[in-house]
């Protein structure tokens, strides 16, 4: 579902634009907002961005991401407007990924849905959502396009961010050939696309290898999991992350290494947030049990194969309840 005509009537002659991406923002989220965001200063509309935080914690782009041009488009939550004209989200399924910044929705003029989730809730008053489209940035590329602006290197490299992390860096069932020929748009523009693939995929801390070597050394195999497909799951508890001086913004890339794995259908990393006691669920398959639509009752979302929700009665009911919605799991079709 595209409302492409309402979406360029939106913003195409805003003067004033404001812009979210989900809470813990991934390369995807950040990039097509940076993406757009730069696109939209350049034609010479006064831009903002910004994204919520959970409680307690300070706003902060992730260190992973601190290569991105633009990021002085981003203002901290508090300082974002109240009641924005126009307002886009990007990469954001539900009106609760938005965090403390979800109420901006209701108080905008219009507000306009930038997303690719399966999950995704139509929220907007104009909702841009591609299902099929490998990365929210696909849809910021072709809106760019309808809207005539120029990709310029300082859109190019956040939009081939959010390319490279939402196909594993051109891995995924959803990477085309139309994903390559835009990757090769986004590359003719001159970007260090070497660059932003080794600091996105081939830089980590020290303290991020141990941190990686306890988790996986304590995965566990529930060979009679998801009907007997099987479950590898682990833990980051809280005094994980204190131990090793890190916060869950760096541990993103764990569920990558534990999900390779062969013993069982469905990864699961459980990750205990330090202040608030909630634990954040990431969830990865291999093909046949559909995560998304597994994770929408027990209140997330997310894509058929990678997908999450977030849960606050401790590690113990949360892998019950996940291991109580596997055994009926819905299936994807062979
Ligand atoms: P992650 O495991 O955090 O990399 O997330 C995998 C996918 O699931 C992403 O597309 C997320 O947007 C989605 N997701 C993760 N956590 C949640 C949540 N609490 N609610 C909705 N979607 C989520
Ligand atoms: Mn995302
Ligand atoms: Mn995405």
């Amino acid at each position: 579902m595209k409302d492409w005509s309402a979406a360029l009537a939106a913003i195409g002659g805003a003067d004033e634009i404001a812009l979210l991406c989900h809470v813990g923002p991934d390369g995807d989220a950040l990039g097509s907002m940076i993406g757009l965001g730069a696109a939209l200063r350049a034609r010479g509309s006064r831009v903002v961005a910004s994204f919520g935080t959970a409680t307690g914690e300070p706003f902060a782009v992730p260190p992973t991401y601190g290569f991105l041009p633009a990021l002085d488009l981003l203002v901290k939550p508090d300082d974002f407007p109240v009641a924005p004209e126009v307002l886009v989200t990007f990469d954001t399924g539900s009106l609760d990924r938005l965090g403390s910044l979800a109420d901006r929705v209701a108080a905008a003029g219009t507000s306009v849905v930038v997303d690719h989730h399966a999950t995704n809730t139509r929220y907007g008053s104009v909702n841009l959502v591609d299902t099929d489209a490998a990365a929210t940035a696909v849809v910021v590329a072709e809106l760019l396009d309808r809207l005539d602006l120029p990709i310029t290197a300082e859109v190019a490299a956040p939009l081939y961010t959010g390319l490279v992390t939402d196909t594993g860096s051109f891995k995924y069932v959803a990477t085309t050939p139309a994903v390559h020929e835009l990757a090769a748009r986004l590359l003719a523009t001159g970007i260090r696309h070497d660059l932003i693939s080794r600091a996105i995929w081939d830089t980590a801390s020290l303290p991020y290898v141990r941190l990686l070597g306890d988790v996986c050394s304590r995965a566990e195999l529930d060979a009679s999991a998801a009907g007997g497909l099987g479950l590898v799951w682990t833990t980051i508890r809280p005094d994980d992350l204190v131990r090793h001086g890190l916060g869950l913004a760096d541990v993103e890339g764990v569920i990558d290494v534990v999900r390779t794995a062969q013993e069982a259908e469905v990864t699961a990393v459980l990750k205990g947030e330090p202040d608030s006691g909630a634990v954040r669920v990431s969830l990865r398959s291999k093909g046949v049990i559909d995560l998304g639509e597994l994770c929408v009752p027990l209140g997330g979302g997310g894509h058929r194969y990678a997908a999450g929700f977030t849960s606050y009665d401790g590690f113990d009911s949360t892998l019950d309840r996940l291991r109580d919605a596997l055994s009926s799991a819905p299936h994807l079709p062979a």
